[in-house]
């Protein structure tokens, strides 16, 4: 993970906002629960993908509007359905830009 993607991934905003953000959808999946599915979200992904210049932006790596809890298979899925190789998934589920 980028430097900036890792600062931000570990900051104390972060953390506060993915947790209230996954007790605002009850911990599940959304794409699932729109299937009719319950299973445990285990990523908040971020649909405006991050980079250097909007992770510092709060209004984007903050806000409710633009973020999603998914289940891992549906992360993967929302990432590989754009087959997008400008970005990369790690090994936990972030999703950073390369440039
Ligand atoms: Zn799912
Ligand atoms: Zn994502």
């Amino acid at each position: 993970m980028k430097p900036w993607a890792e600062a931000f991934y570990n900051s104390e905003a972060w953390h506060h906002c993915r947790a209230s953000y996954l007790r605002k959808v009850g911990g599940l999946c959304e794409l699932c629960m729109k299937q009719g599915k319950v299973e445990p979200a285990e990523i908040v992904h971020h649909k405006i993908v991050l980079n250097e210049n909007n992770v510092t932006d709060p209004s984007v790596t903050l806000n409710f509007e633009h973020l999603q809890a998914l289940c891992r298979k549906h992360h993967a899925e929302v990432h590989t359905r754009k087959r997008d190789r400008r970005y990369i998934v790690d090994e936990m589920g972030h999703v950073t830009a390369l440039d």
